[in-house]
């Protein structure tokens, strides 16, 4: 009898295929294979055995190989990836793909060796040739210059044939990193030494293991090293050396405080729940500052002490030092960090310890939550209104925030998401029971929120200026009192756009239906949708005018002015064209916090997690850049952002003061920003979505397709809306049909999308499938399948 497995591959086709197993091998569900797909090398997964497969046993291949002596993904993991897969409607392969370290690959490396030479095709016969000039036998590469194709087609078919072998190996992509090291083997008092022979055996004498041989010839010369050696006074043996991504950490002792009563309050609920060890979901409300973290911490120790392990999600923005240095204090040597600026080898490293058990907490960004660790008894989600939870570049397109929730379902775990500011939604399941909300409305040492003053902008007397009087004045009233100032902007570069004052013309990407974007330090013109950038012309492209007009500035135009406003002041700008060095956050950071700089400026990236004591003014230059996106979510953003920037301010005893300059003083997302109400902002919102059947009222997903003919995909779309409207089920959703994304074009794709939106979940699935068995793609056309998108962009 033959053995069937059913093995997902990281490809998106479809779930899973079917392969046999050679009679010597015992496959386990959730090992490793290599098997031959589609005429390539492909590692996938065992999700299943079948009795009998659906089709022809004859057609079915072999495997080549089992890589895991014991399954790579355990039970748990395996369920979790295969309801990730229905709801996202993604093959599981690339679930496992999304959830698996990339260290763990493996390469194979193709030897092709002959075995006879009689053949009558004329392929065979050149691939014969080449082989036996090779000395009868060479690897596949070489073999790839004999320009014959389909190379591995043919080669399989000879192999079939007996003409050839091909012995294949298996190469970890992430190998072991040994390093020589050196040690003393006796202590007695060799006099035949010469002096630096005498210092170097001194000089081990007195260190601890492991003493690398690296460093030490950096102090003594391989040859006085090797005299020891042939005295038999020292050994050199070969060490394997992990990763430590803590070496440089500063440690230093958790600090404690009594709770406060919100605090012990909060608290309590959690530790009741974490105590049943079952399924719970939790939303916690807390103003900045209120002291969450501290509550996750104790939370977390509490289900340390049943044994249980955590995962605690962190937007990678807020994956400072100091976070990492504060989790560290508290747990020590059983959490791993993982972040995006991990080396293969560390992430490998951290994912094994994990699986392992060694380590009993992962701390990372969105994709921590694939964190191998069993027995799960606490999942947090730290800032859980952020987008980037969301996967917006491959499928499958997850937001670890809701897959949280189902995980730790799954798990009988206690979930917490965390916010000052909530995501709708999830406010939303509050009130319908899904999640209890918990709140803290309090800053942990009776700091009050700071006050916000709105600047309506269109007052100005002078409209080309970017700061109000009020905040200049504001900003030299701090410059004075040696307070600490931080301004925000939502945009990089110096203006974003750049338009001909003759006949308007917008600079554009060549390749985007975007426009540039202009940088001042190089007289550049960029593209932020894929990187492109040029010179800035000299003249219009369009009608040869010399006069631009600059749009709506950004941090580099503003850090120029502030600069021009406040000679002495000293300025840091942190954005993305400014953080590109490992530890170039760090040192601004740093730079702050010991008083060097008096206005930090910024993006996002200043609006999380900062607590510096002597911030009191906090200026929002443009709080209207979001409302201008036509998203759906533009609002909630835009409220999000003013409550968060707000919120560095005054977290001392010093008052602190937020100025917002908008276009838009009557914008309600303003309006209640000012007012720091959340709950009036949510409900104004609430009323919106449901009038425009938006979420929280329905599922919403869409469907994007990309080509690189815009003539070609236009038409094919005029198809798509006629097969559309046979749907048998139209009166259950409600389909907009094929329009062009706000964004037309990116890196050369020009982009359609269909909205989709519906009461409820099933039948969202059951068009999808409707929609995958009866309009057909063709393969040249790029469709991507969005689950409660993010961005409609
Ligand atoms: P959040 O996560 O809500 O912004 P944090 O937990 O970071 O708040 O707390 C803000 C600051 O207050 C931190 O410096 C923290 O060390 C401190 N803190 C937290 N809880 C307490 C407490 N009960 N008493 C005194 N200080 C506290
Ligand atoms: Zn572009």
């Amino acid at each position: 009898m033959k053995i069937f497995i059913e093995v997902a591959l990281p490809i998106n086709i479809k779930d899973t295929f079917t392969y046999s197993c050679p009679k010597n091998l015992s496959p386990q569900i959730g090992q490793r294979v290599i098997v031959d797909f589609n005429y390539r090398i492909q590692t996938g997964i065992i999700i299943g055995m079948p009795e009998k497969p659906a089709y022809d046993e004859d057609k079915i291949k072999e495997i080549h190989e089992i890589i895991d002596a014991k399954p790579l993904i355990n039970k748990e993991l395996l369920a979790f990836a295969e309801w990730i897969s229905k709801y996202y409607h993604c093959p599981i392969g690339l679930v496992f793909k999304a959830m698996l370290p990339a260290g763990i690959n493996v390469n194979t490396i193709q030897k092709i060796v002959l075995k006879k030479s009689e053949t009558k095709d004329k392929d065979f016969l050149k691939i014969i040739k080449f082989i036996e000039k090779n000395g009868n036998s060479c690897a596949i590469e070489d073999l790839k210059q004999s320009k014959i194709s389909p190379l591995y087609k043919n080669l399989l078919e000879m192999e079939e044939q007996g003409l050839i072998e091909i012995e294949r190996h298996y190469k970890r992509k992430v190998q072991k990193k040994v390093v020589n090291c050196i040690r003393l083997l006796t202590d007695s008092c060799e006099d035949n030494l010469t002096p630096k022979q005498q210092e170097l055996k001194q000089f081990l004498q007195t260190q601890s293991e492991p003493i690398f041989m690296a460093d030490i010839s950096k102090e003594f010369s391989y040859s006085i090293i090797n005299k020891l050696k042939e005295k038999n006074l020292i050994e050199i043996y070969k060490r394997e050396i992990h990763p430590d991504i803590f070496s440089d950490i500063v440690r230093h002792e958790p600090l404690t405080f009594e709770l406060t009563d919100e605090q012990t309050e909060v608290l309590g609920k959690l530790e009741a729940r974490i105590d049943e060890q079952t399924f719970h979901a939790f939303l916690l409300h807390g103003v900045t500052s209120s002291g969450k973290t501290e509550v996750y911490i104790r939370a977390m120790k509490k289900a340390l002490s049943h044994g249980k392990t955590a995962i605690i999600l962190i937007p990678e923005i807020s994956l400072t030092p100091q976070t990492v240095e504060r989790f560290y204090s508290h747990f020590g040597d059983i959490i791993a960090v993982l972040h995006s600026k991990l080396s293969d080898r560390e992430r490998l490293h951290y994912w094994n310890l994990l699986k392992k058990g060694e380590k009993k907490i992962a701390i990372g960004p969105r994709s921590a939550l694939f964190a191998p660790l069993e027995n799960l008894g606490l999942i947090i989600v730290d800032e859980e209104h952020e987008n980037t939870y969301k996967q917006h570049e491959r499928p499958p397109l997850y937001n670890a925030r809701d897959m949280a929730v189902l995980r730790a379902k799954m798990n009988n775990a206690v979930v917490l998401l965390g916010t000052a500011t909530p995501y709708l939604e999830s406010y939303f399941n509050t009130q319908h029971k899904k999640y209890s909300l918990l709140k803290m409305t309090k800053r942990v040492k009776n700091q009050i929120l700071p006050k916000l003053i709105v600047v309506d902008m269109r007052e100005e007397e002078d409209h080309t200026e970017i700061f109000s009087k009020l905040l200049r004045d504001k900003i030299e009233d701090r410059l004075i009192k040696k307070e600490q100032i931080l301004l925000f902007q939502n945009r990089r570069g110096y203006a974003s756009y750049v338009q001909c004052v003759k006949c308007g013309h917008v600079l554009q990407c060549k390749d985007c239906n975007i426009s540039m974007t202009y940088h001042s330090r190089n007289k550049k013109i960029k593209c932020h949708y894929c990187g492109y950038e040029r010179s800035m012309p000299r003249k219009c492209p369009e009608c040869g005018g010399y006069i631009f007009n600059f749009g709506s500035p950004g941090t580099e135009k503003i850090e120029q002015n502030l600069q021009f406003l406040f000679p002495t002041a000293r300025i840091a700008r942190m954005d993305s064209d400014t953080t590109t060095k490992k530890n170039s956050f760090q040192n601004v950071f740093d730079q702050v916090r010991n008083g060097y700089i008096d206005i930090l400026l910024g993006t996002q990236m200043i609006i999380k997690g900062l607590d510096f004591p002597n911030i009191t003014l906090v200026g929002i230059v443009s709080a209207d850049v979001n409302l201008n996106l036509p998203d759906f979510r533009a609002s909630e953003r835009n409220f999000q952002h003013i409550i968060q920037v707000a919120g560095r301010a005054g977290r001392s005893e010093k008052e602190g003061e937020v100025i917002v300059q908008t276009y838009n003083p009557k914008h309600y997302s303003i309006q209640y920003a000012q007012k720091q109400n959340f709950i009036g902002f949510y409900e104004h919102e609430l009323h919106l979505r449901n009038e425009l059947h938006y979420p929280p009222f329905t599922k919403l997903v869409r469907i994007l397709f990309l080509l690189n003919n815009e003539e070609r995909l236009r038409s094919y779309m005029e198809g798509i809306r006629y097969k559309i409207a046979q749907y048998p089920q139209k009166d259950k959703l409600i389909i907009l049909s094929p329009t062009p994304a706000p964004i037309s074009k990116i890196r050369k794709q020009y982009r359609y999308h269909i909205l989709i939106k519906a009461e409820h979940q099933p039948n969202i699935n059951r068009f999808i499938e409707w929609f995958r068995g009866n309009v057909k793609i063709p393969n040249y056309i790029k469709m991507q399948i969005d689950i409660d998108p993010i961005s409609l962009l």
